[in-house]
């Protein structure tokens, strides 16, 4: 089903791998993570390495695709 919306957005183009990097980036950063400074689940990507929490407001920047070690902003 996830590779069919795959196949969808880009057809036969730029080969199998890098489209399953792309799946795979996405599922990564896709949803919230938990915040470290109020330890909610409400951190969602807003940019490339900028992550920021819907509760506290706080933002934090962290990996490109993923959210790990954190410098907090
Ligand atoms: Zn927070």
């Amino acid at each position: 089903m996830v590779k069919k919306k795959v196949n969808a957005r880009f057809g036969a183009r730029y080969g199998k791998r890098i489209r399953a990097a792309v799946l795979a980036a996405e599922s990564r950063y896709a949803g919230e993570k938990k915040c470290p400074s109020c330890s909610r689940t409400s951190v969602r990507r807003i940019s490339t390495g900028i992550w920021k929490c819907s509760k506290c407001n706080v933002k934090f920047a962290s990996g490109a695709y993923d959210f790990g070690r954190v410098a907090k902003a």
